[in-house]
Protein backbone atom coordinates (compact mmCIF):
# COMPACT_ATOMS: atom_id res chain seq x y z
CA UNK A 1 0.00 0.00 0.00
CA UNK A 2 1.60 3.28 -0.67
CA UNK A 3 2.16 5.58 1.86
CA UNK A 4 0.03 8.55 2.57
CA UNK A 5 1.72 12.09 2.28
CA UNK A 6 -0.72 14.88 2.68
CA UNK A 7 1.55 16.41 5.03
CA UNK A 8 5.14 15.09 3.84
CA UNK A 9 7.77 17.99 4.83
CA UNK A 10 4.92 19.65 6.83
CA UNK A 11 6.50 20.30 10.46
CA UNK A 12 3.31 20.10 13.07
CA UNK A 13 3.95 21.06 16.66
CA UNK A 14 1.24 18.82 19.19
CA UNK A 15 0.99 20.14 22.59
CA UNK A 16 0.42 17.43 25.29
CA UNK A 17 0.59 14.87 22.46
CA UNK A 18 1.95 12.28 24.69
CA UNK A 19 -1.50 10.66 25.44
CA UNK A 20 -5.61 11.25 25.23
CA UNK A 21 -6.27 13.41 22.02
CA UNK A 22 -3.22 14.67 21.61
CA UNK A 23 -1.57 11.02 20.96
CA UNK A 24 -3.92 10.55 18.56
CA UNK A 25 -3.56 13.86 16.27
CA UNK A 26 0.20 13.43 16.83
CA UNK A 27 -0.27 9.71 14.87
CA UNK A 28 -2.31 10.81 12.82
CA UNK A 29 -0.05 13.29 10.95
CA UNK A 30 2.49 10.82 11.29
CA UNK A 31 0.71 8.53 9.13
CA UNK A 32 0.11 11.57 7.19
CA UNK A 33 3.92 12.33 6.40
CA UNK A 34 4.75 14.85 8.84
CA UNK A 35 7.26 15.63 10.71
CA UNK A 36 5.97 15.86 14.55
CA UNK A 37 6.68 17.35 17.67
CA UNK A 38 4.90 16.89 20.42
CA UNK A 39 5.48 18.37 24.13
CA UNK A 40 4.35 17.80 27.36
CA UNK A 41 5.72 17.55 31.31
CA UNK A 42 6.70 13.84 31.06
CA UNK A 43 8.01 11.74 28.45
CA UNK A 44 5.57 9.38 27.04
CA UNK A 45 5.74 5.37 28.61
CA UNK A 46 6.55 4.24 24.27
CA UNK A 47 7.47 6.29 21.78
CA UNK A 48 5.13 7.76 19.35
CA UNK A 49 5.30 5.93 15.94
CA UNK A 50 3.37 5.37 12.95
CA UNK A 51 5.20 3.30 10.52
CA UNK A 52 8.29 3.84 10.25
CA UNK A 53 8.21 7.69 11.58
CA UNK A 54 8.51 8.66 15.13
CA UNK A 55 7.42 11.82 17.07
CA UNK A 56 10.14 14.15 18.14
CA UNK A 57 9.38 14.77 22.43
CA UNK A 58 10.19 17.92 24.11
CA UNK A 59 9.55 17.68 27.68
CA UNK A 60 8.25 21.55 28.19
CA UNK A 61 5.21 22.58 30.46
CA UNK A 62 3.24 24.67 28.29
CA UNK A 63 2.85 27.51 31.48
CA UNK A 64 6.26 28.19 31.00
CA UNK A 65 6.66 30.76 28.89
CA UNK A 66 10.57 30.32 28.76
CA UNK A 67 10.26 26.87 27.75
CA UNK A 68 8.21 27.68 25.25
CA UNK A 69 9.95 30.34 23.50
CA UNK A 70 13.10 27.51 23.79
CA UNK A 71 10.87 24.95 22.27
CA UNK A 72 10.26 27.29 19.49
CA UNK A 73 13.56 28.10 18.58
CA UNK A 74 14.56 24.55 18.52
CA UNK A 75 11.94 23.87 16.12
CA UNK A 76 13.41 26.65 13.94
CA UNK A 77 16.94 25.54 14.10
CA UNK A 78 16.37 21.44 13.86
CA UNK A 79 13.57 21.30 11.21
CA UNK A 80 13.80 24.95 9.40
CA UNK A 81 9.92 25.77 9.89
CA UNK A 82 6.53 25.16 11.65
CA UNK A 83 3.66 24.42 9.37
CA UNK A 84 0.92 23.15 11.92
CA UNK A 85 0.07 24.32 15.70
CA UNK A 86 -2.22 22.55 17.39
CA UNK A 87 -2.64 24.07 21.10
CA UNK A 88 -4.03 20.50 22.42
CA UNK A 89 -2.68 20.65 25.87
CA UNK A 90 -5.38 20.96 28.53
CA UNK A 91 -7.96 20.07 30.81
CA UNK A 92 -9.19 20.26 34.69
CA UNK A 93 -10.35 18.41 37.46
CA UNK A 94 -13.82 18.60 39.06
CA UNK A 95 -14.13 20.99 42.34
CA UNK A 96 -17.13 22.34 42.66
CA UNK A 97 -17.45 26.21 42.12
CA UNK A 98 -17.99 27.31 45.67
CA UNK A 99 -15.12 25.16 46.69
CA UNK A 100 -12.39 26.31 44.13
CA UNK A 101 -10.03 28.35 45.42
CA UNK A 102 -8.63 31.71 43.50
CA UNK A 103 -5.39 30.32 42.89
CA UNK A 104 -6.67 26.75 41.05
CA UNK A 105 -9.17 28.74 38.97
CA UNK A 106 -6.29 31.42 37.57
CA UNK A 107 -4.25 27.95 36.91
CA UNK A 108 -7.03 26.34 35.02
CA UNK A 109 -7.33 29.72 32.78
CA UNK A 110 -3.43 29.71 32.33
CA UNK A 111 -3.15 25.93 31.24
CA UNK A 112 -6.61 26.13 29.27
CA UNK A 113 -6.40 29.98 27.58
CA UNK A 114 -3.11 31.87 28.28
CA UNK A 115 -0.63 29.08 27.72
CA UNK A 116 -2.51 28.55 24.05
CA UNK A 117 -2.60 32.36 23.38
CA UNK A 118 1.36 32.38 24.57
CA UNK A 119 2.52 29.81 21.91
CA UNK A 120 0.35 30.72 19.33
CA UNK A 121 1.82 34.41 19.29
CA UNK A 122 5.62 32.15 19.37
CA UNK A 123 3.99 30.17 16.45
CA UNK A 124 2.65 32.78 14.72
CA UNK A 125 6.12 34.70 14.45
CA UNK A 126 7.66 31.68 13.03
CA UNK A 127 4.89 31.16 10.33
CA UNK A 128 4.41 34.86 9.51
CA UNK A 129 8.32 34.35 8.03
CA UNK A 130 7.38 31.63 5.72
CA UNK A 131 5.81 31.81 2.08
CA UNK A 132 3.70 29.41 2.90
CA UNK A 133 2.27 30.76 6.17
CA UNK A 134 0.90 28.01 8.93
CA UNK A 135 -2.24 26.90 11.02
CA UNK A 136 -3.01 27.03 14.28
CA UNK A 137 -5.72 24.73 15.94
CA UNK A 138 -6.96 25.08 19.29
CA UNK A 139 -8.72 21.81 20.23
CA UNK A 140 -11.63 23.65 22.61
CA UNK A 141 -14.63 21.49 24.12
CA UNK A 142 -18.25 21.41 24.15
CA UNK A 143 -17.69 22.85 27.80
CA UNK A 144 -17.70 26.23 26.03
CA UNK A 145 -21.04 26.02 24.48
CA UNK A 146 -22.96 24.87 27.46
CA UNK A 147 -23.05 24.75 31.47
CA UNK A 148 -20.11 23.36 32.99
CA UNK A 149 -20.61 22.53 36.28
CA UNK A 150 -18.08 21.10 38.16
CA UNK A 151 -15.39 22.51 35.74
CA UNK A 152 -16.72 26.37 35.62
CA UNK A 153 -13.56 27.85 35.10
CA UNK A 154 -12.47 25.45 32.60
CA UNK A 155 -15.70 25.86 30.36
CA UNK A 156 -15.18 29.94 30.84
CA UNK A 157 -11.34 29.38 29.30
CA UNK A 158 -13.16 27.30 26.63
CA UNK A 159 -15.38 29.53 26.00
CA UNK A 160 -12.57 31.86 25.81
CA UNK A 161 -10.76 30.26 23.34
CA UNK A 162 -13.53 30.54 20.82
CA UNK A 163 -13.27 33.91 21.22
CA UNK A 164 -9.59 34.29 21.03
CA UNK A 165 -9.16 32.14 17.81
CA UNK A 166 -11.64 34.92 16.02
CA UNK A 167 -9.57 37.64 16.77
CA UNK A 168 -6.23 36.01 15.99
CA UNK A 169 -7.84 34.75 12.80
CA UNK A 170 -8.71 38.50 11.86
CA UNK A 171 -4.93 39.91 13.09
CA UNK A 172 -3.07 36.91 11.30
CA UNK A 173 -5.02 36.33 8.46
CA UNK A 174 -4.26 35.85 5.04
CA UNK A 175 -0.97 33.76 6.34
CA UNK A 176 -1.59 32.67 9.45
CA UNK A 177 -5.24 30.55 9.63
CA UNK A 178 -6.61 30.30 12.81
CA UNK A 179 -9.25 27.64 13.85
CA UNK A 180 -10.85 25.25 16.62
CA UNK A 181 -11.90 21.97 16.46
CA UNK A 182 -14.27 21.28 19.45
CA UNK A 183 -14.68 17.82 20.68
CA UNK A 184 -17.46 16.55 23.12
CA UNK A 185 -16.84 13.37 25.33
CA UNK A 186 -13.92 11.62 23.88
CA UNK A 187 -12.89 8.20 25.10
CA UNK A 188 -9.16 8.21 26.20
CA UNK A 189 -6.89 6.76 28.75
CA UNK A 190 -8.49 9.00 31.44
CA UNK A 191 -11.99 8.57 30.74
CA UNK A 192 -13.04 6.00 33.43
CA UNK A 193 -11.50 8.87 35.81
CA UNK A 194 -14.62 10.65 34.83
CA UNK A 195 -17.05 8.09 33.65
CA UNK A 196 -16.04 4.88 35.78
CA UNK A 197 -15.96 1.38 34.22
CA UNK A 198 -17.41 0.11 31.29
CA UNK A 199 -20.62 0.57 32.40
CA UNK A 200 -20.40 3.46 33.25
CA UNK A 201 -18.41 4.21 29.64
CA UNK A 202 -21.68 2.94 27.72
CA UNK A 203 -24.48 4.73 30.23
CA UNK A 204 -22.46 7.81 29.50
CA UNK A 205 -22.29 6.85 25.63
CA UNK A 206 -25.85 5.89 25.57
CA UNK A 207 -26.84 9.73 26.47
CA UNK A 208 -25.17 10.87 23.11
CA UNK A 209 -27.22 10.25 20.11
CA UNK A 210 -24.15 8.64 18.13
CA UNK A 211 -24.24 6.37 21.15
CA UNK A 212 -20.91 6.52 22.07
CA UNK A 213 -17.62 8.86 23.31
CA UNK A 214 -15.81 9.47 19.89
CA UNK A 215 -12.56 8.44 19.44
CA UNK A 216 -9.26 10.29 19.53
CA UNK A 217 -8.53 9.31 15.88
CA UNK A 218 -11.89 11.12 14.71
CA UNK A 219 -10.58 14.40 16.35
CA UNK A 220 -7.41 13.88 14.71
CA UNK A 221 -9.39 13.67 11.13
CA UNK A 222 -10.76 16.45 11.87
CA UNK A 223 -7.73 18.45 12.62
CA UNK A 224 -5.93 16.69 9.34
CA UNK A 225 -8.81 18.34 7.21
CA UNK A 226 -9.23 22.31 9.12
CA UNK A 227 -4.96 22.36 8.77
CA UNK A 228 -5.10 21.13 5.19
CA UNK A 229 -5.50 22.79 1.82
CA UNK A 230 -8.68 21.75 1.71
CA UNK A 231 -10.02 24.69 4.32
CA UNK A 232 -8.07 27.22 2.68
CA UNK A 233 -10.85 29.52 3.07
CA UNK A 234 -11.78 28.56 7.02
CA UNK A 235 -10.27 30.76 9.72
CA UNK A 236 -11.66 32.05 13.00
CA UNK A 237 -14.10 29.19 12.61
CA UNK A 238 -15.43 26.26 15.26
CA UNK A 239 -15.21 22.87 14.02
CA UNK A 240 -18.04 21.24 16.66
CA UNK A 241 -17.88 17.25 17.05
CA UNK A 242 -19.89 16.06 19.34
CA UNK A 243 -21.72 13.24 17.87
CA UNK A 244 -24.91 15.36 17.78
CA UNK A 245 -24.63 16.65 21.13
CA UNK A 246 -27.11 16.35 24.03
CA UNK A 247 -30.51 15.71 24.00
CA UNK A 248 -33.10 18.26 26.06
CA UNK A 249 -33.63 16.82 29.39
CA UNK A 250 -37.26 18.11 29.45
CA UNK A 251 -37.84 15.52 26.53
CA UNK A 252 -37.43 13.31 29.54
CA UNK A 253 -39.52 15.05 32.00
CA UNK A 254 -42.47 15.67 29.33
CA UNK A 255 -42.82 12.46 28.21
CA UNK A 256 -43.98 11.14 32.05
CA UNK A 257 -46.38 14.00 32.43
CA UNK A 258 -50.00 14.09 31.07
CA UNK A 259 -51.77 17.09 30.45
CA UNK A 260 -54.93 16.78 33.35
CA UNK A 261 -56.83 15.65 30.40
CA UNK A 262 -55.17 12.16 30.42
CA UNK A 263 -53.31 12.83 27.36
CA UNK A 264 -49.46 12.74 26.79
CA UNK A 265 -47.62 16.14 26.68
CA UNK A 266 -46.85 18.23 23.93
CA UNK A 267 -43.46 17.45 23.32
CA UNK A 268 -44.24 13.80 23.10
CA UNK A 269 -47.51 14.57 20.86
CA UNK A 270 -45.10 16.24 18.32
CA UNK A 271 -43.17 13.30 17.95
CA UNK A 272 -40.01 14.59 19.79
CA UNK A 273 -39.86 11.31 22.07
CA UNK A 274 -36.47 9.29 20.24
CA UNK A 275 -37.28 5.59 19.99
CA UNK A 276 -35.63 3.88 23.11
CA UNK A 277 -34.94 7.31 24.89
CA UNK A 278 -37.95 7.90 27.11
CA UNK A 279 -39.50 5.62 29.62
CA UNK A 280 -42.85 4.01 27.88
P1 LIG B 1 -5.35 14.13 28.72
O1 LIG B 1 -5.31 14.56 30.15
O2 LIG B 1 -5.56 12.70 28.42
O3 LIG B 1 -4.00 14.58 28.01
C1 LIG B 1 -3.59 15.90 28.14
C2 LIG B 1 -2.19 16.00 27.61
O4 LIG B 1 -1.73 17.33 27.87
C3 LIG B 1 -1.24 15.06 28.29
O5 LIG B 1 -0.29 14.61 27.35
C4 LIG B 1 -0.57 15.93 29.34
O6 LIG B 1 0.71 15.48 29.69
C5 LIG B 1 -0.52 17.26 28.60
N1 LIG B 1 -0.44 18.38 29.49
C6 LIG B 1 -1.26 18.71 30.51
N2 LIG B 1 -0.80 19.80 31.12
C7 LIG B 1 0.34 20.17 30.47
C8 LIG B 1 1.26 21.22 30.62
N3 LIG B 1 1.14 22.11 31.60
N4 LIG B 1 2.31 21.29 29.77
C9 LIG B 1 2.45 20.36 28.79
N5 LIG B 1 1.62 19.36 28.59
C10 LIG B 1 0.58 19.27 29.44
O7 LIG B 1 -6.40 15.06 28.01
P2 LIG B 1 -7.35 14.81 26.75
O8 LIG B 1 -8.63 14.30 27.26
O9 LIG B 1 -6.61 14.08 25.70
O10 LIG B 1 -7.62 16.33 26.31
C11 LIG B 1 -6.85 16.98 25.33
C12 LIG B 1 -7.54 18.28 24.98
O11 LIG B 1 -8.86 18.01 24.54
C13 LIG B 1 -7.66 19.24 26.15
O12 LIG B 1 -7.50 20.56 25.70
C14 LIG B 1 -9.08 19.02 26.62
O13 LIG B 1 -9.59 20.16 27.26
C15 LIG B 1 -9.79 18.75 25.31
N6 LIG B 1 -11.04 18.00 25.41
C16 LIG B 1 -11.05 16.72 25.89
C17 LIG B 1 -12.26 16.03 25.93
C18 LIG B 1 -12.35 14.59 26.40
O14 LIG B 1 -13.47 14.06 26.53
N7 LIG B 1 -11.25 13.90 26.65
C19 LIG B 1 -13.44 16.66 25.52
C20 LIG B 1 -13.40 17.95 25.05
C21 LIG B 1 -12.18 18.63 24.99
Amino acid sequence: MQASTQYSGKVVLVTGGTRGIGRGIALAFLAQGATVIVCGRHAPPEAITSGASEAVFFRADVRDTEQMADLCASIALRFGRLDVLINNAGGSPQVAAADASPRFSAAIINLNLIAPLNLAQSAHALMDLQDEGGVIVFIGSVSALRPSPGTAAYGAAKAGVLNLVRSLAVEWAPKVRVVAVSPGMVLTEESHQHYGDADGLAAVGATIPMGRLAQPDEIATACLFMASGAAAYATGNNLVLDGGGERPAFLAAAATVTNGVGRKSGAVKRGLQVAGDLPA
